[in-house]
């Protein structure tokens, strides 16, 4: 077997490429013969055409979810989404309770900002998930309080893939009086959202998944939801988020969520026959492990882990295949992924799990590739291991 020349790129969950028509708008806003200007600056033509592109990508964002644009709060990505709405939420209603509920695989974004949160006087209880990655409406209900003010919890778990039954998770918080906010980071683009007919107070969004740019998202805050700014300066975003906007990232984010608009069911239909070929692929090897039992998960992320073979040499001998690992570097520590721990899945196979995630540009050579790349390896890594 041949390697090819540049490695298969199959960690679409990470980031996306930027979509070639994305990347053509987004050269529009920048130099001296494009629109450039401050889309705050009201005095001169330049500044209103800049504030027309933001507010059409603004329209653009808020149409894939069926939200109002002016519910839409632009942000340097889901990360400062995640922190708006949870440090913002809170701060605003702490005359209300100072409970918030999440649950333990989320994202960093969350975790690291509830535990924040904790330091500055707020409780918080982290939910488990089942050995499918989900959290039951029953769990979400006994876990309320009176001083219970918020509940946030992911759409789509970006290691597994496993997905929470979002209607009904918000409707508990709601009968309860506590307020819904949603990670939609894998989501957005990939399952359909409506916060006009979903229990969701709060969203949160990113480009950079939905082959848009890095370093632009939105939080979506419901009309009447209070939220107290985090960055201050100039009231820019009606006071939640102040900062110049940056046009060519905006229309860049607005371009990539109206693509993901039109294309999601041609996308998704791509992207379940790649898994199901690369599934067939793989599941005759021994000692394989699907992380989720299939129909659990949105079908871009398959998280395979495997036995009898050391994690870190797996990842290390398959240079030539772009993917994730089971495992969390801190500094010198190899440790294994919270999320996959939280499953149930021993820590010797949490490491030696890969996470797979396919996207729009991934081919039927991109799965074959892989496929071949990690037979070979672990067949190499097996005989080294068991000697004849
Ligand atoms: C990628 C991701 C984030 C962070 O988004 P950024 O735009 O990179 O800050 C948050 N939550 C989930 C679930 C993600 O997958």
């Amino acid at each position: 077997m041949s390697l090819p020349a540049t490695p298969i790129y199959m960690d679409y969950a990470a980031t996306t490429p930027v979509d070639p028509r994305v990347a053509q708008e987004m050269a529009r806003y920048l130099g001296l013969d494009g629109t450039f200007a401050n889309p705050a600056s009201r005095s001169h033509m330049l500044g209103w055409l800049a504030e027309q592109a933001v507010e059409g990508a603004r329209r653009q964002v808020a149409d894939l979810i069926h939200a109002d644009p002016r519910e839409i709060v632009w942000t340097s990505g889901a990360t400062e989404a995640d922190n708006l709405a949870l440090i913002g939420f809170m701060r605003a209603n702490r005359a209300r309770g100072r409970h918030l509920i999440t649950s333990c695989i989320e994202h960093k974004a969350i975790l690291d900002t509830a535990a924040s949160l904790e330091q500055e006087g707020f409780e918080v209880t982290l939910l488990s998930p089942d050995r499918n990655g989900r959290i039951t409406p029953e769990q979400l209900s006994r876990a309320l309080r009176p001083d219970t003010i918020l509940v946030s919890l992911m759409a789509v778990n970006n290691e597994t893939g496993s997905r929470n039954d979002i209607d009904a998770l918000g409707r508990v918080a709601h009968e309860h009086g506590a307020a819904f906010h949603v990670d939609a980071a894998q989501a957005a683009g990939k399952i359909p959202l409506n916060v006009e007919t979903q229990p969701i107070d709060l969203l949160s969004l990113s480009a950079h998944k939905v082959y848009g740019p890095k370093g632009i998202g939105a939080l979506y805050v419901r009309r009447g939801t209070q939220v107290a700014p985090l960055i201050h300066g100039g009231g820019h975003e009606r006071g939640m988020r102040s900062g110049t906007l940056p046009t060519h990232q905006i229309v860049g984010m607005g371009t990539a969520f109206a693509l993901a608009r039109a294309e999601r069911e041609q996308d998704n239909r791509h992207i379940a026959t790649l898994r199901t070929r690369l599934v067939a692929k793989l599941e005759g090897l021994p000692g394989l492990h699907f992380s989720i039992e299939e129909g659990y998960g949105v079908a871009n992320i398959l998280s395979v882990g495997f036995d009898d073979v050391d994690g870190q040499a797996l990842l290390m001998e398959m240079r030539s295949l772009a993917t994730a690992s089971g495992s969390a570097c801190n500094s010198a520590d190899v440790a294994p992924s919270y999320v996959l721990k939280a499953l149930g899945i021993p820590s010797s196979r949490a490491l030696a799990t890969l996470r797979l995630s396919l996207g729009r540009f991934s081919s039927e050579q991109d799965v074959d590739g892989a496929a071949d790349i990690i037979t070979t390896t672990l067949t190499r890594l097996r005989s080294i291991k068991s000697p004849a």
